[in-house]
């Protein structure tokens, strides 16, 4: 049975990184696969060069690109890998005006990751390991809903699975997170920090004995140690309670992740990077649950928006389906729901979408709006702990049940 190993950016961000991954990669014995994300912040990197271009600005979007390459080729060197002659890079940048925004985002962004997987899998090659090289667009079918492609498990899992089968020497193989393609062969992105969904789906469909995240962190927390001093590791959690964690908003692993592999009763590590030997957390059906220490998760730039019945005679209750299906439709990601006799609040996700959402939802109801706020939940809370949390912020909306707590919070500025 295979094993799962997905690199998020920050792990491969530099030679270092890359040498790491090949001494983790040394401890397994049997078959891997080894998803990678782009190097360290390349992906937002390639969206400023989207951007720029869409704006005109070529110039601007250039000298970008260049500097791309060029921290690509500082890697390369520092592995002793040629460039041009070992890895060709892209040349060009792949952009057609004739083409959408949204559609150029995903031919160029894809980037990062066809480099990054290109430089791992060259340099571990070149140190002995059995490698091959993935190349997701033509194995990950998706649709073509650009920036949120959606995948076609059923024709996925058949061209992962024959590519998995038809491995000549090679027990490892290294693949591109977040991306995927069309039937037509165009690349397609699956939403930010999409890689772990990618290695989750990978597990799901080579029945995986496990699929391992390895990342900046010693596992699960119960808070984020870049806002809370104290925090503590949770070794074992079930997945039910790490979906609820991830929708919530915590960084650790992407809400998408879980389901893939709990169908298939497939173990989830989070493991440190830095310290390969370490225990991480463990996620499966039978973790350890509920979680037995306070957990604070903060889900940021968040946007409350308030509807008003235009119509008294109307009732609240009748329009519900209505907001519900111009939300969906625009995609927007729904974080908290709070009704009253007259009006409904939502949290979302302040994403691009929204604008459009609210100029929609205005045609039916007296709209209201707050930007910049944040969502924090705690789970496992006690009113001293909420007491606590509360103080010093300025809160809009708050929610308890017996032991959650969620708290919008106005951002500080
Ligand atoms: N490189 C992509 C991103 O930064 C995907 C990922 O890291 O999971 O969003
Ligand atoms: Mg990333």
């Amino acid at each position: 049975m295979a094993q799962v190993y997905k690199f998020g950016g920050a792990s491969v961000k530099n030679a270092e990184g890359v040498r790491n991954v090949e001494k983790i990669v040394r401890m397994v014995e049997g078959d891997l696969m080894v998803v990678v994300s782009a190097m360290g912040k390349t992906t937002n990197a390639l969206e400023r060069v989207v951007e720029a271009l869409a704006a005109g600005q070529e110039e601007k979007a250039l000298q970008q690109w260049v500097d791309i390459i060029d921290f690509h080729v500082a890697i390369m060197k520092e592995l002793g890998l040629q460039p041009g002659v070992d890895i060709r890079l892209q040349g060009e940048i792949p952009y057609d005006p004739a083409k959408s925004f949204d559609e150029n985002y995903d031919q160029i962004v894809s980037l990062g990751e066809i480099m990054s997987t290109q430089i791992v899998a060259v340099y571990l090659l070149k140190q002995g390991l059995p490698v091959e090289w993935w190349n997701m667009p033509k194995l990950l079918r998706t649709d073509e809903t650009w920036r949120e492609a959606r995948v076609d498990n059923e024709t996925s899992a058949s061209l992962i699975r024959s590519g998995w089968n038809r491995r000549q020497r090679p027990r490892i193989v290294v693949a591109q997170g977040f991306i995927g393609g069309t039937a037509d062969g165009r690349r397609t992105t699956l939403g930010r920090e999409g890689s772990d969904y990618t290695a989750a789906l990978l597990g799901n469909y080579l029945d995986a004995e496990s699929v391992t995240i390895w990342k900046d962190v010693p596992g699960i927390l119960n808070a984020d140690p870049r806002i809370e001093p104290n925090t503590v590791l949770i070794p074992s959690l079930r997945y039910q309670d790490a979906v609820e964690l991830s929708y919530s908003g915590a960084q650790v692993i992407h809400p998408k992740t879980i389901r893939p592999l709990e169908n298939k009763q497939i173990p989830l590590f989070v493991k440190p990077f830095g310290d390969p030997t370490a225990e991480g957390s463990r996620i499966a059906e039978d973790g350890v649950g509920p979680i037995d220490v306070p957990v604070y998760i903060w889900r940021k730039n968040q946007i409350l928006i308030t509807m008003r019945a235009k119509d008294f005679a109307f009732a609240l209750e009748e329009s519900l389906s209505d907001i519900f299906e111009i939300i969906n439709r625009h995609r927007l990601k729904v974080s908290l729901i709070q009704s009253s006799a007259v009006t409904i609040s939502v949290c979302v996700d302040n994403t691009r979408f929204v604008p459009e959402a609210i100029a929609e939802l205005q045609k039916h109801f007296n709209v209201t709006y707050n930007e910049n706020l944040s969502l924090l939940t705690i789970r496992g809370t006690t009113p001293e702990i909420l007491e606590k949390a509360k103080d010093g912020k300025t809160i809009m909306l708050s929610q308890t049940t017996r032991r959650t707590a969620r708290l919008v919070v106005v951002e500080q500025a």
